[in-house]
């Protein structure tokens, strides 16, 4: 079975900044869907922000099994149309996994319910990626550490929620420290948050990276159907119940109403 994955970009910096355009002349989003392609059993393409609804139609999402979010300086501009929907297949059992920056987009932010600040500088710092989880499908075939030699700094406290594993660790040459790779479960669907992926460094053109998304896609990935409305919150009426009962005492809703929103 191929997974499908779609990688999307908010391709911006690259049009922008010269450094970030040396750095990925074929832009980040195409790196990363070029590395996943060659890694076997997945194909992946991109969308933009820049496409009509950033690429998200609701059939895109359908064959859809992983979407890989990257953002930064454009988040304000994504529609909350679409965060809607994005977040529906997410709890309807597509795999997401927002990269870097990414922990401010409008999606992660729904997603963890929560401000997802962090502390940060930009300084080139040698990055150390420690693996905590030494067994997780998300290590799988990497090193006990591998190094970024410049990165920017992420550190905590990440205001997160607990996840449910936390895979990797980064130590800054500042001596910051940082949850680097996470896991989490929102309705059916696998969620993945990982840190590295500065636009001005060459982040991910590295090995290391790239076997780290390659599994987590792997990880993140459902085959179950996908939910068609994750949202639903259906009514039981009492001659439904799957013991036989009578109901007690008074009631504010009629039997099989729609309820309140
Ligand atoms: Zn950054």
């Amino acid at each position: 079975m191929t997974i499908r994955v779609t990688v999307w970009g908010e391709n911006v910096h690259e049009h922008e900044n010269a450094v970030v355009a040396g750095v990925y002349p074929d832009t980040m989003h195409v790196t990363i869907a070029d590395a996943l392609n060659r890694a076997g059993g997945i194909s992946a393409g991109t969308v933009t922000l820049q496409d009509p609804d950033h690429g998200l139609t609701p059939e895109r999402l359908a064959e859809t099994d992983v979407l890989i979010w990257w953002g930064h300086t454009a988040h304000g501009d994504v529609r909350d149309e679409i965060v809607d929907r994005v977040c529906d297949a997410v709890w309807g059992g597509m795999g997401m996994i927002f990269l870097h920056s990414a922990h401010f987009a409008k999606p992660f932010k729904r997603l963890m319910g929560a401000p997802c600040n962090l502390t940060w500088r930009e300084a080139g710092e040698r990055e150390r990626i420690w693996v905590t989880s030494r067994n997780h499908p998300i290590a799988a075939g990497l090193p006990d550490f591998f190094e970024l030699e410049h990165e920017e700094m992420y550190g905590e406290p990440f205001g997160v929620p607990e996840p449910l594993e936390t895979v990797f660790i980064s130590w800054f040459q500042g001596g910051e420290v940082f949850r680097s790779g996470l896991t989490y479960r929102r309705g059916a669907g696998n969620v993945f948050y990982f840190r590295p992926g500065h636009e001005t460094y060459p982040t991910y053109h590295n090995a290391h990276v790239q076997r780290v998304i390659a599994n987590a896609v792997r990880w993140a990935h459902n085959p179950a159907a996908r939910i068609a409305n994750p949202n639903d919150a259906p009514n039981v009426p009492v001659d439904r119940a799957p013991e036989k009962i009578e109901t007690r005492g008074a009631t504010l809703h009629k039997a099989g109403e729609a309820g309140y929103r």
